[in-house]
């Protein structure tokens, strides 16, 4: 089964306290779908720029990705500077420059149109639900969404929550969208504007998963060195929605999901050993199965006695 993953792909520019990279392959969508190349097909849509490398188009290529929904135009891709802090936890955006990407319209192929999970990585919401109406099949569509666009398009944003069945947005987002101090409070008020299901990313707490009268709470793989967290969300999103679409039921059920946030927390915790999405392209499934057996272990828990 396939997943659609539309997004931002950008040139990243990223500082941490001990390094600093730049021209590095990053954006919502590229991360997500190399993530979701782990256990499904993937169809790509995003914008480029004509200075976008051949190398990249090509590691895409490699993956299960179809790219007949990646738009080359001419002008610069999007790029983004971030520098992170201490706790490598919280970071500023240094910069953005929107080049091509300001006038991204997601059109997509026919061939696209009935793919059955979906998953709307970070762009605006006015876009992502561009994208639904464009769709015939959908069977789960799952969106992220971000800070920028709950101060500025919350009309939008609450708009595509009702034709979404699952929002993943981090600590901070949730309490911004619902104005609730309790992330518990969070879930439940996220789950009455649309979506049955909500995850929300604690970054290294690992991250909350919101159903019907259901809940579980997913730790973070613990990891002493982290070299670049950025794209984290976006791997575990590309995690989440290429395991739902390898299961391929009529019916994803909160139990589907359990696993899935695991699997969608150990991409991400591969992801942030190296910058960019270096760590991906050398991770093999071997080394998914044997993390998520160590996680499972760790996490597992029973009453003695
Ligand atoms: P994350 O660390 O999960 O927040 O994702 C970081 C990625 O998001 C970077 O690779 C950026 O290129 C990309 N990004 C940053 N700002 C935006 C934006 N406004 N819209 C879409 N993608 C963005």
């Amino acid at each position: 089964m396939s997943v659609l993953v539309v997004g931002s792909i950008a040139l990243d520019h990223v500082k941490t306290p001990v390094e600093e990279q730049s021209e590095l392959l990053g954006g919502s969508a590229s991360y997500a779908a190399v993530s979701a190349s782990f256990f499904s097909n993937v169809n790509l849509v995003g914008v480029v720029g004509d200075d976008f490398p051949k190398k990249h188009i090509e590691f895409f290529g490699d993956r299960k990705i179809d790219l007949a929904g990646l738009q080359i135009v001419e002008g610069k891709t999007f790029r983004w500077s971030g520098e992170y802090h201490w706790d490598l936890n919280t970071r500023e955006t240094r910069s953005v420059e929107l080049n091509v990407f300001e006038h991204f319209t997601p059109d997509l192929p026919s061939a696209f149109t009935d793919t059955p999970y979906v998953l709307l990585a970070n762009i605006a919401p006015s876009l992502q639900s561009h994208v639904l109406d464009q769709m015939s099949r959908a069977r789960f569509v799952i969106a992220d969404t971000m800070d920028l666009w709950i101060s500025i398009a919350k009309d939008d944003l609450l708009a595509l929550l009702k034709r979404v069945d699952m929002l993943i947005l981090n600590d901070s987002e949730a309490r911004q969208l619902t104005g609730e101090t309790s992330l518990i409070r969070a879930g439940a008020a996220i789950r009455k504007m649309g979506p049955k299901f909500v995850a929300i990313k604690k970054g290294e707490h690992g991250c909350l998963l919101f159903g019907e009268n259901a809940f579980f709470s997913c730790a973070a793989f613990p990891l002493e060195d982290i070299h670049d967290p950025t794209g984290a969300g976006d791997t575990f999103a590309g995690g989440v929605a290429g395991y739902l679409a390898s299961l391929n039921h009529e019916q994803v059920t909160f139990e589907h999901l359990r696993k899935a946030v695991v699997y969608g927390s150990v991409l991400a915790s591969y992801n942030v050993e190296a910058f960019s999405l270096e760590r991906l392209r050398s991770l093999t499934h071997q080394d998914l199965e044997h993390r998520y057996q160590s996680f499972r272990l760790m996490s597992h828990f029973e009453i003695l006695g």
